[in-house]
């Protein structure tokens, strides 16, 4: 059965743009006869407790979700397996940059800011065994393209940078635009919808499940929920969280609902009209009450 997914952080609380980013995967979902699957992607960023208070979260605000919450945590062997498979292809290299030497790498001339400069890439077989000896190697992908396309429900095509991005840190751990393409193949996942900041990863993301011999899946990238000067929404801007929210009284689905133009009550009122055609293309600006 194909599958949508939602597949939050457990960094904190969800705030009230990660879960009408949440409300808009279900629907998404739902509206066209997809199961939606939860994944906690916890291999970094773990607060004791976050997931379980996500998870509540969601499920009072009426969502639901098939077959068990997907731990990402337990996914370790299959991502070091697919970072092997690319291994043997001769699709990647060792890189002992520090984030320092590639900043301040001269960029070549045809890549945008940040990206991969190249240092490592070609070093010979000597140069590899002594860099080995002062720190342990990263694992780059040896791109093959500069760009790649991807086509998004709400964005229409979408060109952007694919460079040598890594795929397993120098500690071991494998790196999120590698995992969640193997996680979300394994779920069977067809259609990823989240917030529109991740959009410039998905070149990268949809590259990578290509050589890696799996679907690409439908993208919708929705916008964000943004503070009143235009920066992405966060804890510190006041109250911004269900249970916060709930304390001083506010209900928070007529609050996403109302953001969205949506007219009912419950989640399920608003998937019997839901058309992404009408979804809004501009960011969200919240005005939280302030906390304390
Ligand atoms: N876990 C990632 C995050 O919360 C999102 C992964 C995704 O939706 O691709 O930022």
């Amino acid at each position: 059965m194909p599958a949508g997914r939602y597949a939050p952080s457990p960094s904190g609380d969800l705030h009230l743009g990660n879960l009408r980013t949440a409300v808009l995967a279900w629907l998404f979902a739902r509206s066209t006869g997809r199961e939606l699957v939860l994944r906690v992607d916890d291999l970094d960023r773990v607060r004791a407790g976050a997931a379980e208070r996500q998870l509540a979260d969601l499920r009072a605000l009426g969502l639901d979700w098939d077959g068990p919450v997907l731990w990402q945590s337990s996914r370790v062997d299959a991502h070091r397996a697919a970072v092997r498979t690319l291994v043997e292809a001769g699709r990647t290299f060792e890189c002992f940059c520090t984030r320092r030497e590639i900043q301040e790498a001269p960029t070549a001339p045809h890549h945008p800011p940040g990206s991969y400069p190249g240092t490592c890439r070609d070093l010979t077989p000597a140069q590899r065994e002594a860099r080995r000896a002062e720190r342990p190697a990263a694992v780059r992908l040896r791109s093959d393209v500069e760009d790649w396309t991807v086509h998004d429900l709400l964005r229409g095509d979408v060109t952007g940078p694919v460079d040598d991005f890594v795929l397993q840190r120098g500690d071991g751990v494998t790196a999120y635009n590698l995992t969640v393409v193997v996680d979300d193949a394994h779920q069977g996942v067809d259609q990823v919808v989240r917030g529109d900041d991740l959009l410039p990863s998905t070149p990268r993301q949809a590259y990578l499940a290509t050589l890696l011999g799996l679907a690409v899946p439908q993208y919708a990238h929705v916008p964000l929920a943004l503070n009143p000067a235009g920066a992405r929404l966060a804890k510190r801007d006041g109250v911004v969280t269900r249970t916060e929210l709930v304390e001083r009284g506010i209900d928070v689905l007529t609050l996403i609902g109302s953001s969205l133009g949506f007219h009912g009550a419950s989640v399920q009122e608003w998937l019997a009209d839901f058309d992404p055609a009408r979804l809004p293309h501009e960011p969200w600006i919240v005005h939280p009450p302030a906390a304390g």
